[in-house]
This record gives structure tokens, sequence and C-alpha cells, in this order.
């Protein structure tokens, strides 16, 4: 049986994240998944941006793609149109993926495309010196908000949620086992699905905002983390500092694909 050191390249290590970095623990949690999965490699297709969660192509023995900032879900919705029996998954961080890439998030959730994205939220854009991102909490010191951010983040699974998006989950690096599974659930999901995981940037924004060292930001995580049920009975103030992880979206509407496809038949039928 495979394990994720199946899909994994050794020779490439050790990695380049910075000690305590949460991103290492959903590279492993995404082999770990693949192996599981039983998918052949060729199956497989990778595409990452730009970002420390960008490296993630680097580490892994599939077909990858390394892409320009912002732009892996473009790419990935053409390779997932052009080979819809390829399994596709698609890296980025939260600079990559909603900040620099935002509308393209929202594209591909509204056309429903079927394709697997996972963002990692550090908060910030941890790979270029730690400015602050559309998901940096208000009043967060980052290199670029010195005083405080003023501006309010952007919830990406609510984000991906109202563009229409048809599986979007939330896993902290501190339990990777129910990231495994939320991984794992989207990736079998027929349509475009979203996991986001939140990790730890000790280098950046941790140590801007006295969040002390690698386990003391992961035990935090933790102490913050609710389900959906504790949150529905929760005030917006309530929310206001916590994470809540689990599946948060899970429906069935016909993906990008079936749905062209379906209406060229018709039109075949017709003629
Ligand atoms: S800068 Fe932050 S997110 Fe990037 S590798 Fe270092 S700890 Fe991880």
């Amino acid at each position: 049986m495979a394990t994720y050191k199946d899909y994994m390249l050794f020779d490439k290590l050790p990695q380049t994240w910075c000690a305590g970095c949460g991103e290492g623990i959903a590279l492993q949690s995404i082999a770990a998944v693949l192996a599981s999965t039983g998918y052949d490699k060729h199956d497989i297709a990778l595409v990452s941006g730009i970002g420390c969660f960008g490296r993630v192509d680097d580490y892994l023995d599939l077909n990858c793609m390394h892409v320009t900032h912002g732009r892996a879900l473009p790419a990935a919705t053409g390779i997932a149109l052009a080979n819809p029996n390829l399994h596709v998954l698609v890296t980025m961080g939260d600079g990559d993926g909603v900040t620099i890439g935002g509308n393209h998030l929202i594209h591909c959730a509204r056309r429903n495309i079927n394709l697997t994205a996972i963002i990692a939220n550090n908060y910030n854009y941890g790979q270029t010196g730690g400015q602050y991102s559309a998901t940096t909490p208000t009043g967060s010191i980052t290199s670029t908000s010195p005083y405080g951010h003023v501006e309010p983040p952007m919830d990406i699974c609510k984000l991906a949620a109202a563009a229409g998006g048809t599986y979007v989950a939330r896993a902290t690096s501190y339990n990777p086992v129910q990231m495994r599974k939320l991984i794992k659930d989207g990736i079998y999901h027929k349509g475009f699905s979203l996991i986001e995981i939140m990790v730890a940037c000790p280098t950046h924004y941790g140590r801007y905002n006295k969040q002390g060292e690698a386990a003391r930001m992961m035990k935090l995580m933790n102490e913050q983390s609710i389900t959906p049920e504790e949150a529905s009975h929760m005030t917006e103030e309530e929310l206001s500092n916590k994470i809540v992880v689990g599946c948060l979206v899970n429906k069935e509407r016909d993906d990008y694909y079936t749905k062209y496809h379906k209406i060229i038949e018709e039109e075949r039928e017709e003629a």
C-alpha cells in the first residue's frame, strides 16, 4: 500500500520553510491523502503559485506546474477543462490565492470548476517579508502596517461559499487528522472544492504580533478553533477571534465541464 513517502521527492529536502512553519504539516498531509486515494501519479496535476506555500510543488513527485503570482487557478482551470480525467490540485497562500488572485478564486467557484484549491492562510505575505494581505486581521502589526492594520480581513471560506463553491472547509495545522479528512473529501468532491488551512507563521506574523514561538502559535490556533455548530450560536463579536473549522459547505451542482458537455449533447440530439 502506498504511503505519503511515495509522493514525495526526498532528494529535495531539507525544505526551505522556516523552523516551526505550519506549511510542512500541510505538505505531508497532502502527500498522505494522495497516497490514501490510490490515484496514479500520472492522473494528478498540481498547480502552485508564488509564495511560501507555492513551494509545495518542489517536494512532491507529481506532474506540477509553478505559475506566476495569483494565476494558479486560471492555469488549473485550463488543465481541468482540457483533461477532465485528471485530479487537479491547486496550492496557494492567502497573498497568492486571495489577495493578488482573488478575482480568479471568485470565478472559479462561480463556474464550479472541478478542482481542489488548498489555501494556506498565514495572515501575511511571508515569502516577501511579512507584508499585510487580504486576510490580515485588523490591528495586526506587519512590515507594511507598523502601527496596526486598518483594513478588515477577508474570510476566505465565506468568499468561496458566496461565490458558489460547492465544497468549502477549513482546518488548522494543529490538527492534521482533520485536515487530511477535509482535503480527501474535497478531492473526492465533484466540482470546485476549497480547503483553507490556517498555518502559523512564526517568522513574520507571530514575531510582529508577539504571539510567541511556533508551539505557542499552534496552541493558540487550537484554543481559537470552534465547530460550525458552536459558531451558529455565537454573535459576530464573539466570533471575531475564533477559527471555525470543519466542513462549511457541501452541496451538489453540475461542474462547468459536465454542464458544458450536456449542452453540446442536447444540441447534437436536436440537430
Ligand atoms: S515566512 Fe512564515 S509562512 Fe513563510 S516559511 Fe517562514 S514561517 Fe512559514
